[in-house]
């Protein structure tokens, strides 16, 4: 077996399994081994009723005290019993698992093993797995995989799936050359394999993981190497001169550049009048002024004569970028249009006869500008926004409506300088390091949700003041099995709390486009004061009168996310605070928020972050969501990171060729690499 077969070769998967694994995006045997654990669970010995602790997952032996009880609850099976070993009594619960009610009878000792939680003042052990002491005691102190699952795939199958898979696949020796494997201390790629899904103890786990992220990043930044190869043959098309429309949206600005706003944009004057194509990334702070020279690059593209072109990821963003683009360029008698997927069909075919036919000068969209009926006149130029929303595949796609375009892309996605030259290996990279002026640092401060009240009053001080305040909860609407803050709930418990004629709506990711636009361009007018709303708010919105940002449940979000959120304040002359209100308390969240509490710093944040999770700690919070490798997290892996980079760059081209030969796969695999992480 190979790892280019169907996943149908694989002991045990028919059609109908098939078709499961593929919404996990599986396809291929070797998809399937790739198909990591996204953690492990450990067999703890077994504990005492009386030392049970609660969000712990325990195993305790005992029998049962009393029969067991069914009841019904709305449509869900509640079956309930105590469990007593002597030293105390424990509620046992099952969610629709009536069926448990026939096997388990008084006097006969079970081991249970489960999650241990509060509920009504008393602990309980939730769903847990009945085991018998052979089971128990096989499993002890072992590391069980726990995989990402989808409707009609249990763990368990998955793990059978993947043991049978390694049973029969032909690995056909390691495509990594030997001097790389053993200069970085590397093991073989088949044991790898075997030991990241199966591991015989912790350390067999860890060399498994470095072998594996190692070989991701190796793959990328040999893709990379491609990408740059080939932009360096790139001649510039488009030799853009300065011109005085510029020098004149400069001057008319109610305020001044700073420094490193003025750094890039000489950066990017200088790469469209030389003699390669301008592939640059903007990297800076949310906050720190990447719009205007998106605007001044477009206005010197338009006044040359050239159509160009801005993806945001968000219709929001989008229409918020088409306000501020008009209004700027309004003197300079550009036109500007808007291209988004909630336009109507006729809407968008009038855009797109403009556009080929060059009445259009830039349009300013969402990934509606990468469909095919778009096309151009004369493309020259394009740019993403908030770029570490989109796959190099869709900036290349983007890139591809015209003929060696300039590219310029932003992101303020905060990592150390020495990760992005890395990450960002194909580009030229301007980092605006400064944040305007005039600005007033965030005031922070988290607090438990004994402090709402208080909240409350305050957002309501600012609102009186004329300001207006964004609160963020982590879902969208009540869940059964998770506790956390939802926006519909939310939202009416605001509105009883906060004066009547305060006008506060909410937003959320699953609201239809059109209603998504309106309620932001009414929280833009000022006419909503408080905006109830999930992380969409997170991605480039810019509402300069907004000072308040209230997130519930902070400990949900990661630090990066918190960062973001935050970002949307502070974007004014006035005073902005920032309420960061945990959900619960507990040690790393305490640690996590004393961070964002103390400095509105991205780098430093992500830095600190880092350090807190530690290298042992491998299967954290994720960062936000930038380069979704499988495995490999660019920030916890740094190290490995530098090495696979040292080595791509050390390998030959007889090498490389050497490797592509050996591993029939892997040159689709390093394609899909630029196609399908997010930069
Ligand atoms: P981001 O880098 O997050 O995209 P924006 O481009 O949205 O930031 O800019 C945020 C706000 O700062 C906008 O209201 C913009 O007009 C303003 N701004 C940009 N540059 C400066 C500057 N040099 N001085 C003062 N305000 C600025
Ligand atoms: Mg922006």
């Amino acid at each position: 077996m190979k790892e280019e077969d169907s996943i149908l070769k694989v002991k045990g998967v028919g059609e109908k399994i098939q078709k499961k694994y593929e919404k996990l995006g599986i396809y291929t045997v070797g998809d399937l081994l790739e198909h990591y654990p996204r953690n492990y669970d450990v067999y703890q010995p077994i504990c005492s009723i009386r030392e049970l602790v609660e969000g712990e997952v325990c195993a305790i032996e005992g029998v049962l005290d009393g029969t067991p009880k069914l009841h019904k609850v709305r449509n869900l099976q509640i079956l309930n019993c105590n469990v007593t070993d002597g030293t105390a009594t424990v509620k046992v619960t099952w969610f629709n698992m009536q069926f448990l009610m026939r096997s388990l009878h008084t006097g006969i000792r079970y081991i249970f093993r489960g999650k241990v939680s509060v509920k009504n003042g008393r602990l309980v052990m939730e769903q847990p797995e009945i085991l018998s002491k052979e089971q128990f005691y096989n499993l002890l102190d072992k590391l069980q995989p726990i995989y990402p699952l989808t409707a009609g795939l249990t763990n368990k199958s998955v793990s059978k799936s993947i043991a049978a898979a390694l049973k029969e696949i032909d690995l056909n020796g390691d495509y990594l050359p030997l001097d790389i494997r053993k200069k970085y201390d590397l093991i073989e790629r088949k044991k790898a394999l075997k030991a990241i899904h199966f591991p015989d103890n912790k350390e067999k786990m860890i060399d498994a993981r470095r072998r594996i992220v190692f070989d991701e990043f190796f793959l990328f930044a040999l893709a990379l190497q491609q990408l740059k190869a080939k932009n360096e043959t790139r001649q510039n098309k488009y030799v853009l001169a300065e011109c005085a429309e510029c020098q004149q949206l400069l001057e008319s600005l109610p305020y001044k550049l700073t420094g490193a706003q003025m750094r890039a944009w000489e950066e990017v004057k200088k790469d469209v009048s030389g003699n390669r194509v301008m592939n640059r990334l903007i990297q800076g702070d949310v906050g720190s002024g990447k719009t205007i020279i998106a605007v001044l690059a477009l206005l010197l593209n338009a006044k040359n004569g050239h159509q160009g072109a801005i993806m945001v990821p968000t219709e929001v963003l989008a229409k918020q970028h088409m306000e501020s683009f008009c209004e700027l360029l309004e003197p300079y008698g550009v036109k500007v249009e808007l291209l988004i997927g909630s336009m109507t069909a006729k809407e968008k075919r009038v855009v797109y006869k403009k556009l080929k036919d060059h009445e259009v000068d830039i349009v300013i969209g969402t990934h509606a500008l990468i469909q095919e009926k778009v096309e151009y006149d004369d493309l020259a130029m394009v740019i993403t926004d908030e770029q570490h929303r989109f796959g190099v595949k869709q900036r290349e796609n983007f890139a591809g409506k015209g003929e060696d375009v300039h590219i310029l892309v932003m992101s303020a996605t905060p990592i150390p300088r020495t990760l992005a030259i890395i990450l960002y290996g194909d580009l030229d990279l301007s980092i605006i390091d400064e944040l305007p002026g005039e600005r007033l640092p965030i005031k922070n401060c988290v607090v438990n949700t004994g402090y709402r009240p208080s909240a409350y009053r305050f957002i309501e001080k600012q609102i009186k003041e004329g300001r207006q305040a964004y609160v963020i909860c982590p879902m969208v609407e009540e869940s059964e099995s998770i506790e956390a803050e939802n926006v519909m709930d939310y939202t009416e418990q605001l509105r009883a709390n906060l004066p009547l004629k305060t006008n506060i709506e909410y937003l959320h990711g699953k609201m239809k486009a059109k209603e998504k636009n309106n309620i932001m361009e009414r929280f833009a007018a000022g006419e909503i004061q408080v905006l109830v709303s999930t992380t969409v708010v997170e991605v480039g919105i810019n509402v300069p009168n907004a000072t308040v940002m209230m997130i519930e449940n902070c400990e949900r979000f990661g630090l990066a996310q918190l960062h973001q959120l935050r970002g949307r304040v502070g974007r004014g002359k006035y005073q902005s605070y920032c309420i960061f209100m945990t959900g619960h308390e507990s040690k790393e969240t305490k640690e996590r928020m004393d961070i964002m509490g103390k400095t509105n710093d991205g780098f430093v944040i992500a830095e600190k972050d880092l350090k807190l999770r530690g290298p042992g700690d491998l299967f954290g919070i994720r960062q936000s969501g930038l380069l979704e490798f499988k495995m490999a997290d660019v920030f916890q892996d740094a190290s490995i990171l530098k090495d696979a980079y040292e080595a791509a760059e050390e390998i030959s081209k007889a090498e490389v060729l050497d490797m592509y030969k050996k591993y029939e796969g892997l040159q689709k695999k390093i394609k899909m690499y630029t196609s399908d992480l997010s930069l």
